[in-house]
């Protein structure tokens, strides 16, 4: 559910990223609005004095970007207020309006939809999850869901953020592969548009929405991470201060010298530590497809699970080395695994990295 919620209140920064040639006047009223509206969410009701020195903008420039703001009901005055937050001379005070208007979130998983509305904090209002029916059109099938769920919501919606566990194209609006759903280029935006839906879309993956949400999120600051989503399958991107290099091949490293992976090679990493691959070797081994936290309480079950840590541990230590990370942070469902799990693959990879690397630090996302 987290994982919906907080690619929803980026919605504001993917606008702003848009909108970055300061150069052009227009742009600038553009950003210069969305980082009022950024300050009033992250700090709370300020002054137009408070304002004026967070923005670093003139108090005229803060009278227009403001009135503006009111008269579109984004946000409300208060009282008069005896101080400002910064101790100086009285003023009125301004808020965001959180629950003036709504985002929407969709996410495309391997086998589900999952569905929410937020307000303009990013908190969840209405969150539902749906089987994916592969043989319906998928934009029709998202269109229906929305217009259900927000039936009750009058308030207006100010956009639609869709993940997608595969490979998109936000410019054209493409899903460009989704698992063994999709494999043409499928036009998401384009038929959205057409069954009547106006409002912005952005289109981005999984794993870009989880690593965006865990640099802004995670407490500490990195110098680089390697990004791991732990999930139905395995996903990693090395991320640096100004770069994020997705690494779909992760998953694909080979380990054994058995085992036919999705993808049609012998012995990935995948086959033995993604959930996709606990679910085969439960299948195999006890005769049932369980899911890793099923597996986790069926006799046997742990020793699958450690086996697909250790090959997984080892194949962090390598991508430690080779992309001289600072740190690991392991976001996707199985990174929830109880405590014992997560501190054997932390074991696990700091035992086979090399000395000087040894104390590389791995963290639990903070999205599942
Ligand atoms: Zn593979």
């Amino acid at each position: 559910m987290n994982k919906i919620a907080i690619t929803i209140p980026k919605v504001i920064n993917i606008k702003y990223s848009k909108a970055m040639e300061f150069s052009n006047p227009n742009n600038a009223r553009k950003i210069n609005r969305l980082r009022m509206l950024n300050v009033l969410l992250e700090e709370g009701p300020l002054t137009r004095a408070d304002l004026s020195r967070r923005l670093v903008l003139n108090k005229i420039s803060i009278s227009e970007i403001a009135n503006t703001l009111l008269k579109e009901g984004l946000i409300t005055e208060g009282d008069k207020t005896s101080s400002s937050k910064d101790g100086g001379r009285p003023g009125t005070i301004l808020k965001l309006d959180a629950q003036r208007a709504y985002v929407l979130a969709v996410d495309l998983g391997f086998s589900v939809l999952r569905f929410a509305i937020a307000d303009l904090t990013g908190s969840v209002i209405r969150y539902e999850r749906l089987p994916l029916e592969k043989n319906t059109d998928l934009a029709y099938q998202i269109i229906t869901t929305l217009k259900r769920i927000v039936k009750t919501n009058n308030k207006e919606l100010l956009a639609l953020c869709i993940t997608v566990d595969g490979e998109v194209d936000n410019k054209t609006g493409q899903i460009l592969k989704a698992r063994q759903f999709i494999n043409d280029p499928y036009p998401l935006k384009a038929k959205l548009n057409e069954l009547g839906l106006t409002i912005p879309i952005t289109l981005t993956t999984q794993l870009q929405a989880e690593v965006k949400a865990e640099k802004m999120f995670f407490k500490q600051s990195l110098a680089s991470f390697l990004f791991v989503n732990w999930g139905e399958f395995l996903s990693s991107a090395f991320i640096t201060k100004t770069e994020t290099l997705e690494n779909m091949e992760f998953a694909h490293i080979n380990v054994v010298s058995q085992g036919l992976c999705h993808c049609g090679s012998i012995g990935c990493l995948d086959t033995l530590a993604s959930g996709w691959g606990y679910k085969n070797q439960s299948l195999n081994k006890q005769g049932t497809p369980y899911t890793v936290k099923q597996l986790s309480q069926t006799p046997g079950g742990e020793e699958i699970i450690k086996q697909g840590i250790d090959k997984l541990g080892k194949a962090l230590a390598l991508s430690i080395c080779a992309t001289g990370a600072k740190a690991v942070i392991m976001g996707g469902g199985i990174s929830s695994l109880p405590d014992s799990y997560f501190s054997l693959l932390k074991e696990t990879c700091q035992l086979a990295l090399p000395n000087h690397l040894s104390t590389t630090p791995l963290y639990r996302g903070n999205f599942k």
